[in-house]
């Protein structure tokens, strides 16, 4: 079990990119939230402004993360902390280039099939 980034009580796992959404189960994509912060008034699953907010951290995070253009998957299986299986899951629907995997396409498919953008 793991605490609520926000405020330290005991915390569920919420997938910033929805499961529905497209959203992968990859560490990455996971913020630990407790209860309140999860599911309340102010939490991404009612309000839709700290829902996109979680998303573009992790959009944002994922630009920091990959600096080259393209990357082969053993890289991607380090930086983004993925195991083989995960990393299976990653692939689908990626295509693969003579250089690898293209960044802007990777950031694609973790965050569901689509770039956010902020309003
Ligand atoms: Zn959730
Ligand atoms: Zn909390």
């Amino acid at each position: 079990m793991k605490n609520c980034v926000l405020c330290g009580k005991l915390g569920e796992k919420h997938h910033i990119v929805y499961k529905s959404q497209g959203g992968l189960d990859i560490p990455l994509n996971y913020i630990y939230l407790c209860f309140e912060h999860h599911r309340g008034i102010n939490g991404p699953h009612k309000n839709r402004y700290v829902d996109k907010e979680y998303k573009l951290n992790l959009q944002e995070e994922l630009i920091r993360l990959l600096k080259k253009d393209y990357y082969d998957i053993e890289e991607l299986k380090k930086i983004l902390n993925i195991n083989p299986y995960q990393a299976k899951i990653v692939q689908i629907n990626l295509n693969k280039y003579k250089l690898g995997y293209k960044k802007i396409e990777v950031i694609k498919r973790i965050m569901g099939g689509k770039i956010y953008v902020k309003k």
